[in-house]
């Protein structure tokens, strides 16, 4: 019933470079297990064979990591099947097993073998991706581990501990220590005070006195009585019709995807917690993908709230907690995974329900290799597993709605706020309108500013958005019209104020500001455009009598910094909060009553097919965060294309109008979700040396498109639209086609040619997000 990407089985006729003529499917495993089929984590699509020493044979199962020698040096591969018939007689042998329980089970095998062949990258590099770092290696740390009474109550009479006082001093103190703190301690702590080193420790585990457990510290999260979980809010009628149709889903045995078209506020992170409820009752598991963990606290504090045995997989998690949360996940000790897009490869059993939050964000995609779209990896997996698949957003990604418009994914719609709150009005300031009334430029307009007194003036409180960093974008000469650029790369560097400073925000390089234009020597130098840090200082100076927070990756590098300013921001210590994409998403404050965008055009005018719908859908989210209470909102966007559809759309709370046009242009142009793209970038430190690699292989790519005589659109060789980035030349090629397999066949058939050189790396990227 799927088209799309589920037409896209994992078969080998997807492969660019063909995984082993004789591969078999695991099922089929001789029963004699005589030669591995092994990987490696290198960009080539190839399985090795190797011999299995007799000894190893009874240990060595798929999945897990082996010792081989490999060219002339010793490395470690992935063992992913087994045959009886291997490409040489002169196979090598297996020098030993790494792991005595497998890493990968059959599934991930599947996935990961998919994923090679769909983002033309080695299988053992998939393989390494999906299994985080920390799971591959022995990390000896104690840091976090906590000590605590093994029973409820101390087994513990003084008798016992007067003996222990004398035979192990140590020992007995730990002890006294655990019985005037009965909560668990930490082992360092414990360690610390009593002197007892962590051998110590273990015996007292052993004789069963106390228990060991390895944690984070600050997270230390204890399982809570039923009663102390919070209870399911009552659905509204319309939550209930929807709640309906996903449960009528949750049962089939092939239950697909529902697209939940919810606007924001209408309830359906409550649609989420309800049905993952049902999936835990049906005795089946749920994984919960967010955009990225730190940006969501709210919805995680939810989620908490409501369900025990939860996993929230931060990337930042300290490496032994990461490592225990893995094996609590692998050894059924879960229920639910929460987590960003590599979660989608939690090794959770038995997953009856995947839900993808915000699908539209492209968050989802990963940027290196393998350059996978968990959004796709999620119904990969749920066909497998017969889960049911739960995408749900605002402003659905046109590839997604298309998909429900055929009838692929079932639309399932929640068009109300929750309490009959209406969503804000939204005013468009033209901002060149603004220039020519005012004589002149003003970052903030009178139309933002009247509203802005008014909500302050009622203790209301007002969200400022702008997607750039940095106090100014440009620094230029007057006199020469020269712009400061990165010596790296070919972007223009941005002034911080605060550091008085010059970066790139591409490769992050540093320079001081220049007194006088380095071209011609005038002292005519001039900072030109605005970032978040310029938009600080004008508010401060318009509105002293309020308090206002930044919030963009200059001012939140420090660990939790973004949820205490949040949580300090819910409080009412600030009035103003001011941000760049970092707040656009899932904050729920009912004291907002104005949100204004300060400029709708950062990306419009980007150099992508998708920048209309990126337009769209950040007025949409960011409007979304006010007139959520009971006091109304508003919202005012600035922008120079005040006419443009993008704009206009959001404005009027249109997304099928927007949809609708954006998918005709689309249809015209045969890009996703009608036409499947790739893109090849060509990078060195010589120019000409892209260009004439990005050119033979383009002439190839075209004779064989040609050849083929199908609708195939080999667009280039062009310089990408930033031509250099960390002194490497970008020259790139696009591929259009109308299905995956066109594009696979075409790649395979350049494969040997797209191999790194010395001089040349080559990356390629299929169903690309990054354009520039
Ligand atoms: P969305 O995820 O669509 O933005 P939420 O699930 O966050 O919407 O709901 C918006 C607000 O409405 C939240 O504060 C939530 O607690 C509340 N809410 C959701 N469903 C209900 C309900 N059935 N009854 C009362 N309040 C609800
Ligand atoms: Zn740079």
């Amino acid at each position: 019933m799927y088209t799309g990407l589920l037409n896209q089985d994992p078969s080998p006729s997807d492969k660019i470079d063909l995984i082993s003529e004789n591969y078999v499917e695991p099922e089929n495993q001789p029963s004699l297990k005589l030669y591995a089929e092994v990987v490696v984590n290198i960009p080539l699509n190839k399985v090795f064979h190797y011999s299995i020493p007799s000894h190893l044979r009874e240990f060595l199962t798929t999945g897990m990591r082996v010792k081989i020698p490999f060219g002339n040096k010793v490395t470690t591969g992935f063992c992913v099947g087994f045959t009886s018939t291997p490409f040489t007689d002169k196979t090598k042998d297996i020098i030993g097993v790494i792991d005595k329980i497998p890493l990968a089970d059959d599934l991930m095998l599947k996935i990961t073998r998919w994923l090679s062949s769909h983002y033309c990258c080695g299988w053992g590099e998939a393989i390494a991706a999906v299994i985080p770092p920390v799971v591959r290696s022995r990390i000896k740390e104690r840091w976090n581990t906590f000590a605590k009474w093994s029973g409820d109550t101390p087994a513990l009479s003084q008798e016992a501990l007067l003996q222990m006082k004398t035979r192990a001093p140590k020992q007995a103190k730990v002890l006294e220590i655990l019985l005037e703190h009965p909560a668990e301690i930490s082992a360092k702590e414990l360690i610390r005070i009593s002197g007892c080193k962590m051998p110590g420790l273990r015996q007292l585990e052993k004789k069963g006195f106390i228990l060991l457990e390895n944690k984070l510290p600050d997270a230390a999260d204890m399982p809570r009585s039923i009663d102390l979980l919070q209870q399911h809010l009552p659905l509204t009628q319309e939550q209930q019709n929807a709640f309906d149709s996903v449960c009528k889903r949750l049962i089939q045995p092939k239950p697909g995807v529902i697209l939940l078209h919810g606007i924001t506020g209408s309830g359906k992170t409550e649609l989420y917690l309800q049905t993952i409820t049902k999936a835990l009752e049906q005795g089946r598991k749920a994984i919960y993908l967010v955009p990225e963990i730190s940006l969501t606290p709210q919805t995680i504090q939810r989620i908490k709230a409501r369900f025990n045995r939860v996993a929230v997989l931060h990337s930042n998690l300290l490496g032994t907690f990461h490592q225990s949360q893995w094996n609590d996940i692998k050894e059924g000790r879960v229920d639910i995974v929460i987590g960003a897009r590599s979660s989608i490869f939690a090794p959770l059993k038995n997953v009856g329900l995947i839900i993808i939050d915000e699908e539209h964000e492209n968050t989802y995609k990963q940027e290196n290799n393998p350059r996978y779209n968990a959004r796709d990896i999620a119904i990969l997996r749920a066909t497998h597993e017969n889960a049911l698949v739960i995408m749900g957003t605002a402003t659905p990604s046109l590839e997604s709605y298309y998909q429900a418009l055929n009838g692929n994914y079932e639309l399932v719609v929640l068009s109300k706020r929750i309490g009959e709150r209406q969503l804000p009005p939204v005013d468009i300031v033209d901002m060149g309108e603004e220039v020519r009334k005012r004589r002149g430029y003003n970052i903030i307009s009178q139309r933002l500013e009247y509203y802005m007194n008014q909500s302050l003036a009622r203790n209301e409180q007002v969200i400022l958005f702008l997607n750039r960093r940095g106090f100014a974008p440009y620094i230029h000469c007057k006199r020469c019209g020269f712009v400061l650029k990165c010596h790296r790369c070919d972007i223009p560097m941005t002034f911080h104020k605060k550091f008085n400073t010059t970066l790139c925000h591409y490769c992050h390089a540093e320079a001081r500001p220049p007194e006088s234009c380095p071209d011609c020597l005038a002292s005519h130098i001039n900072y030109r455009g605005f970032g978040t840090e310029k938009i600080e200082d004008e508010i401060k100076n318009k509105f002293p009598k309020y308090q206002i927070i930044r919030m963009d990756s200059d001012s939140m590098r420090v660990r939790d910094a973004h949820e205490k300013a949040l949580a300090a921001f819910e409080q009412g210590t600030f009035q103003i909060l001011l941000g760049t994409q970092m707040i656009a998403k899932g904050l729920d404050f009912p004291n907002v009553t104005l949100v204004g965008v300060i400029s709708a055009d950062t990306m419009l005018n980007l150099p992508d097919f998708r920048a209309s719908e990126r337009t769209f859908q950040l007025i949409s989210q960011v409007a979304g965060r006010t007139g959520r209470g009971t006091k109304g909102g508003r919202v005012v966007v600035q922008s120079f294309n005040p006419r443009h559809y993008s704009i206009t759309y959001a404005a009027a709370h249109d997304y099928e109008g927007f949809a609708r046009k954006e998918l005709e242009y689309r249809k015209q142009l045969n890009y996703p979700p009608f036409g499947k793209l790739a893109r090849v970038v060509f990078r060195s430190p010589k120019e000409d040396k892209a260009k004439e690699k990005s050119s033979a292989i383009c002439d190839k790519l075209k004779e064989f498109a040609k050849a083929n005589g199908d609708r195939m659109e080999i667009l280039g060789p062009s310089p990408a639209p930033v031509i250099k980035i960390n002194d490497q030349f970008r020259w790139h090629i696009l591929l259009k086609a109308q299905n995956h397999s066109s594009i696979h066949t075409a790649l395979h058939s350049v494969s040997d040619m797209l191999k790194p050189s010395k001089t040349v790396q080559t990356m390629v990227d299929v169903d690309p997000y990054m354009m520039l």
